[in-house]
C-alpha cells in the first residue's frame, strides 16, 4: 500500500471515532478500497486516495455517517462493477440513494458547459437531481479534491475544469452557503484559469498584507476597548478574509478604463479590511447603541452606511454596515446580534443574490428567488437532508442542450409548446431518450426530449387538449385550433372561388379588378372579402350567385371598355371579342388544332391546363377526354 494511502486511512480511522457507529464506516473503507483495487489516478497514485479525501472533507463539514460512507463509495457505481442493490444490501437504501444521486449529478455536470446552454437552468437541474443536500455536498467535495490535484491533467483539461468550477460549482456552493468550499473552489479555479491575474491579485494582497493585518489588529483592539468602556461585555469582534476571486471581481467593478490592474490601490476597496461586531445579548437595540458609539468615535462615511436591520435585504440578510476611517484606511464594521450572524452565515440565501448580480446594492432578481428555499435544510440539518424545492418540477433537455423546466406531470406536448408555440403547432411526434413515445407520455427528470415536427402541420386539433397537462398548453391549443380554423376557411373559400371562376369563365377571381369585387360585395351585402370567403367555404353563399353577379358587372365594364382584370393582357387581338364564354366577352382564347372551328360553327370552350382556353367544334371527339367541369358554354358574337 502506498504511503499516502496508508496515512490517509489512518487519518480517517482516527477522525471517525467521534461517530456513533464507526465500524460501519470502517466496513465501507475496506469495501471501497477492494473495489477500487488496482485502479490509478491520473497522477499514478492509487485511486482510493480520492474517495478518502472526499470523505475527510465530508467529516470536516460535520455531516452524518451515511454521508461519510457514501463519500467513500461515491465513484463505485460508475467505476466498479457493482449495482445499487449491492450497496443497499450492505449499507442500506439511504447510502445507496446518495451514491446513486452523486453518480446522476456527475453525469449532468461532466462537460456540462459544452452540453447545456443556460447556466442558471443547469444549476437548478443539478439541485433537482440531487434530491438530498448530502449528494450536493459530496459532489462539491469531490470537485474540490479533483481541483486540488488538477496538475495531473492536460493543460486544456485544466482550463475546462476550472471554467466549469467557476460557472457551475461555485454558485452551487454559494447557494447552499458552504463558504469554505466556495472560497477554496473559486481560488483554485481562478489561479488555473487566469494565472496572470491571480498573480497580480496575490501581489497586491502581499504588498498590503503587513499593513492591513496590523491595522486590523489595532482596529479590533480599539473597538473592544471602546465597547468595554461603554460597559458592554458579551460581544465578539473579529476580522474576515476575502477570497482572491471575490476581491478580483470587486476590483474589476472599481477599476477605471485604462487603469492598470497591477497598479490598483487596494485601499480603495472600502470593505477590504472588515470586522464584525456580534452582540451576544441578542438585543437589537444593543446594535444601535454600538453604532452610536462607533459613529461618535470614528469618522464615518455617510454614503457607505446601510441599515439592513431596519430594512433587511429581500433575502432577509440582517446587519448594520458602516464604513469608518481608521489609521488612514477605510474599514468596514458589520454590527449584528449572534442570532442574526448565525442566520446570515448558515442561511445560504443571504449573500447570494446581490453578489452574483455583481452590484453591492442590487436587489436579488427573481431568477435567484428559488435559492431562498434552499435555506430550509439548515433548520434541522441533523434530521432533514431532503432537498425538495423542486419536488413538483421536472427538468427535461432538448437535443441541443437547452434545459426546459416543467411541472411534474407535463407531457411531450407540453414540452413542445414550452419550447415554442410553432413547435407545438407542428408537432407530429416525440422521442424520449431516443425512443418514440406517445403524445401524452409524462416527462421524467433528466429526459432528453426530441420533438418531431412537420412543416405541413400548422394547426393542433382541438382534441389535443386531452393530451396536455398544463393549462397554459391547453389554452394555446384552443387558441391555435380556432385561429387556424378561421384562416383555413378563408383560404378554402378563396381557392374554391378561384377554381370555380376559372372553370366557368376562364377568369381567375383573384385577378379581378377591385371595382368588380366591390360590386360583388355590395350586391351580396358583405363588408369584407374574408366574409365572402368564409361564407363560400361554409356554403352559406352559393358560388353560382357570386358568378352571376360578377358576370353582369364584367359585361357592363367591358361595354364601357374598362379593364376587368387587375393584370392587363398585353395582346388585345382583334378576335378577342368574337367568342362569348358563359356570357363573358373579352377572353383570350385559341382555336383547337384538332377540329379548327370557324366562325358560326357550333363551339364549346375548353380550359386546358397548359395552353389556356381553347375553342373546339361542339362535335369534336377530343371533348370527351375532358372533365365536364372544364367545358365552357361558348357562342360566336
Ligand atoms: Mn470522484
Amino acid at each position: 500500500m502506498s504511503a499516502t494511502l496508508e496515512n490517509l486511512r489512518r487519518e480517517l480511522i482516527e477522525k471517525i471515532k467521534i461517530y456513533p457507529n464507526p465500524d460501519k464506516i470502517l466496513e465501507a473503507l475496506e469495501y471501497g478500497q477492494n473495489l477500487h483495487d488496482g485502479q490509478l489516478r491520473k497522477s499514478g497514485e492509487p485511486y482510493f486516495i480520492h474517495p478518502i479525501e472526499v470523505a475527510l472533507e465530508i467529516i470536516r463539514l460535520q455531516l452524518d455517517e451515511d454521508a461519510v460512507i457514501a463519500a467513500l463509495l461515491h465513484d463505485t457505481l460508475e467505476d466498479c462493477n457493482i449495482q445499487y442493490t449491492d450497496i443497499a444490501e450492505r449499507f442500506g437504501n439511504n447510502v445507496a440513494d446518495i451514491v446513486e444521486g452523486v453518480t446522476k449529478v456527475s453525469n449532468i455536470t461532466d462537460n456540462s458547459l459544452k452540453r447545456y446552454s443556460e447556466l442558471e437552468s443547469l444549476r437548478k437541474f443539478v439541485i433537482a437531481s440531487s434530491k438530498d443536500i448530502r449528494v450536493l455536498l459530496i459532489k462539491l467535495a469531490d470537485r474540490l479534491h479533483n481541483m486540488k490535484t488538477i496538475s495531473a491533467l492536460k493543460p486544456e483539461k485544466q482550463i475546462i475544469y476550472s471554467d466549469e468550477t467557476l460557472k457551475v460549482y461555485v454558485p452551487l456552493a454559494e447557494y447552499i452557503w458552504i463558504g469554505k468550499l466556495k472560497r477554496e473552489l473559486e481560488d483554485i479555479a481562478f489561479r488555473i484559469k487566469e494565472p496572470e491575474k491571480f498573480q497580480i491579485i496575490e501581489n497586491l494582497i502581499s504588498k498590503d498584507a503587513n499593513l492591513s493585518s496590523e491595522i486590523t489588529k489595532n482596529f479590533i483592539n480599539t473597538i473592544e476597548k471602546l465597547l468595554i468602556e461603554n460597559e458592554f461585555s458579551d460581544f465578539k469582534v473579529f476580522g474576515r478574509t476575502k477570497s482572491y476571486y471575490s476581491l478580483y471581481n470587486k476590483i474589476l467593478r472599481k477599476i477605471k478604463e485604462g487603469e492598470e490592474l497591477e497598479k490598483f490601490d487596494i485601499s480603495r476597496i472600502k470593505d477590504y479590511i472588515a470586522v464584525s461586531i456580534v452582540m451576544g445579548s441578542n438585543k437589537t437595540r444593543d446594535c444601535y447603541h454600538v453604532l452610536g458609539i462607533v459613529h461618535e468615535y470614528f469618522q464615518y462615511s455617510e454614503r457607505d452606511f446601510s441599515d439592513y436591520i431596519a430594512k433587511p435585504k429581500p433575502n432577509n440578510y440582517k446587519s448594520i454596515h458602516t464604513v469608518v476611517k481608521f489609521e488612514g484606511r477605510f474599514c468596514e464594521i458589520q454590527i449584528k446580534t449572534a442570532q442574526m450572524h448565525d442566520a446570515n452565515e448558515f442561511g445560504p440565501a443571504s449573500h447570494i443574490a446581490y453578489k452574483l448580480s455583481g452590484q453591492k446594492n442590487a436587489k436579488p432578481t427573481n431568477q435567484f428567488q428559488w435559492v431562498k428555499s434552499l435555506t430550509k435544510w439548515t433548520e434541522d440539518p441533523a434530521q432533514n437532508y431532503k432537498l425538495d424545492i423542486f419536488d413538483n418540477k421536472v427538468f427535461a433537455i432538448t437535443p441541443k442542450g437547452k434545459i426546459i423546466e416543467l411541472p411534474k406531470g407535463s407531457t411531450t406536448l407540453d414540452f413542445a409548446y414550452e419550447i415554442h408555440s410553432e413547435v407545438g403547432n407542428k408537432y407530429i411526434g416525440a422521442k424520449i431518450n431516443g425512443h418514440i413515445v406517445k403524445i401524452n407520455t409524462q416527462i421524467q427528470n433528466g429526459d432528453i426530449v426530441e420533438i418531431l415536427t412537420s412543416k405541413n402541420h400548422k394547426q393542433p386539433p382541438l382534441e389535443w387538449i386531452n393530451y396536455a397537462f398544463l393549462s397554459r398548453t391547453k389554452s394555446k391549443i384552443k387558441r391555435f385550433a380556432i385561429q387556424f380554423d378561421i384562416e383555413k376557411e378563408i383560404t378554402n373559400g378563396k381557392n374554391e372561388l378561384s377554381k370555380y371562376f376559372l372553370q366557368k369563365i376562364k377568369i381567375d377571381w383573384l385577378n379581378l379588378d377591385s371595382t368588380v369585387i366591390n360590386h360583388v360585395l355590395n350586391e351580396l351585402n358583405l363588408k369584407e372579402i374574408d366574409e365572402l370567403y368564409t361564407k363560400i367555404s361554409n356554403k352559406t353563399i352559393n358560388k353560382r350567385t357570386v358568378l352571376k353577379v360578377a358576370v353582369k358587372k364584367l359585361n357592363l365594364e367591358i361595354e364601357k371598355d374598362k379593364p376587368i382584370l387587375t393584370k392587363k393582357e398585353d395582346d388585345k387581338n382583334d378576335y378577342i371579342k368574337k367568342v362569348v364564354f358563359e356570357g363573358v366577352r373579352g377572353l383570350d382564347y385559341a382555336k383547337a388544332k384538332c377540329c379548327n372551328p370557324i366562325y358560326n360553327d357550333k363551339i364549346v370552350g375548353i380550359v386546358t391546363l397548359r395552353d389556356g382556353l381553347k375553342i373546339h367544334k361542339a362535335d369534336c371527339k377530343q371533348i370527351i377526354d375532358f372533365d365536364e367541369e372544364r367545358i365552357l358554354d361558348a357562342k360566336w358574337e
